[in-house]
């Protein structure tokens, strides 16, 4: 008898596994549209210039690699800081930022659920309804009980906003909500400059804490734009947590660059915040990977490189709201009756489709067209040839 011998099989990753579904997939037409990747008009994963002339440099002279600190390369956490609440910003200048390194955006959520854990121990955690499929297994790993706040409208297509606020305002003080700061994830829904202001009076009036998820910084309106709602938190005088991935804005999935701030009411705070954090890391990995964030870091402090950067990551934002309308376009004119206008309307990566779990099973096994079974389809995987496919495809199943 085996130790493991009572293993049973988990579940697979529904997004992961959707990906091993499309790799075995033997229709030449395939299309994947389900994990949350950007590809270019070629489908191809873009390699950044900007990434490419940062590690040209690094390579021209080759460094060691020894250990980083605990928190990572202090260059890296201070353009982080820069990036999320502004260089010139107060909070910064005071030092009542504390900024860590982190393995991409998810080690930034785990690092703030582990060290919330020890802060808040009987907190409950509430993210939106849906929201991506991590956030709850995370924060449930890290020992939460975990509920949602109302999010998506599917009647109406939008932000069930009411819901939204009646769900903060219902909250028992001290209660994590995890916000996306914007491109929800998997809605593709945002909520406006306004009703920030009243979800962060909720926020404010109910005594909750904050924990806004940065994943697409710069992929909605700009990078400045996207990373607005932060200063709403910080001019609100909160205390908050911020989880910042680089996964996307740079195309490094796979170095696993990403942060976690957490906004504290002073330096000395801070000091204390982030020694808490370095024992989470130093009992989890110990410190990070030295690769992606030296380029990254490379990048957002040569004056040149980080304005190389912002050219390329518009022109992803570009080329995903150009693919918005011309999914909308298309399905017109692949006789879709039904208006589809509201895709323009989403903002980021994804779209919610609005599309049956029936129907996007049969967009996967006709058609060879894979996104979630939720309707979730990732705009950012679109391009110039194979638009008409899913387009045609998907008139075939509505
Ligand atoms: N948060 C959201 C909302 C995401 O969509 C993702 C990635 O898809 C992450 C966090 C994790 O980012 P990373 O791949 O950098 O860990």
């Amino acid at each position: 008898m085996s130790l493991f011998s009572a293993v049973e099989m988990a579940p697979r990753d529904p997004i992961l596994g959707l990906n091993e579904q499309f790799a075995a997939d033997t229709n030449p037409n395939k299309v994947n549209l389900g994990v949350g990747v950007y590809f270019d008009d070629n489908g191809k994963l873009p390699l950044l210039q900007c990434v490419q002339a940062a590690e040209k440099t690094m390579m021209d002279k080759p460094t060691a690699r020894g250990y980083l600190p605990i928190d990572g390369i202090a260059a890296y956490d201070a353009a982080v800081k820069g990036l999320v609440f502004g260089a010139d910003s107060e909070p910064v200048k005071s030092g009542r930022v504390a900024t860590v390194q982190a393995i991409g955006g998810t080690g930034g959520l785990k690092i703030g659920a582990d060290f919330l854990k020890k802060v808040s121990p009987t907190a409950q955690v509430l993210i939106s309804d849906p929201s991506w499929e991590n956030h709850r297994a995370l924060f449930t790993n890290a020992g939460f009980e975990v509920g949602t706040y109302a999010y998506y409208d599917a009647e109406n297509r939008g932000v069930n906003f009411d819901g939204m606020l009646a769900s903060l305002n219902a909250a028992a003080p001290g209660t994590i909500v995890v916000l996306h700061a914007c491109c929800h994830n998997p809605t593709g829904y945002d909520i406006t400059a306004a009703q920030w202001e009243q979800v962060i009076a909720a926020v404010k009036a109910k005594g909750l804490t904050p924990f806004l998820d940065m994943a697409y910084q710069g992929f909605g309106h700009g990078i400045a734009e996207d990373g607005a709602v932060i200063g709403k938190f910080v001019a609100a005088g909160l205390n908050f947590f911020v989880s910042t991935s680089f996964s996307k804005s740079f195309s490094l999935y796979g170095e696993r660059v990403g942060g976690l701030s957490v906004l504290c009411a002073d330096k000395a705070e801070a000091d204390r915040v982030l020694s808490q954090l370095k024992i989470v890391i130093r009992t989890n990995y110990s410190n990070p990977p030295t690769h992606g964030g030296a380029v990254v870091a490379a990048v957002l402090n040569n004056p040149e490189l980080r304005a190389l950067w912002e050219k390329e990551l518009g022109e992803m934002r570009v080329r995903i709201k150009a693919m918005r309308q011309k999914l909308v376009d298309g399905l017109k004119a692949a006789g879709v009756k039904q208006d589809m206008s509201f895709i323009t309307s989403q903002i980021g990566m994804f779209s919610y489709s609005g599309l049956s779990k029936d129907q996007m099973v049969r967009l996967r096994s006709e058609f060879g067209v894979y996104g979630t079974d939720t309707g979730r389809m990732c705009v950012a995987a679109l391009n110039s040839k194979n638009i008409d496919y899913v387009c045609k495809a998907i008139a075939q199943v509505v």
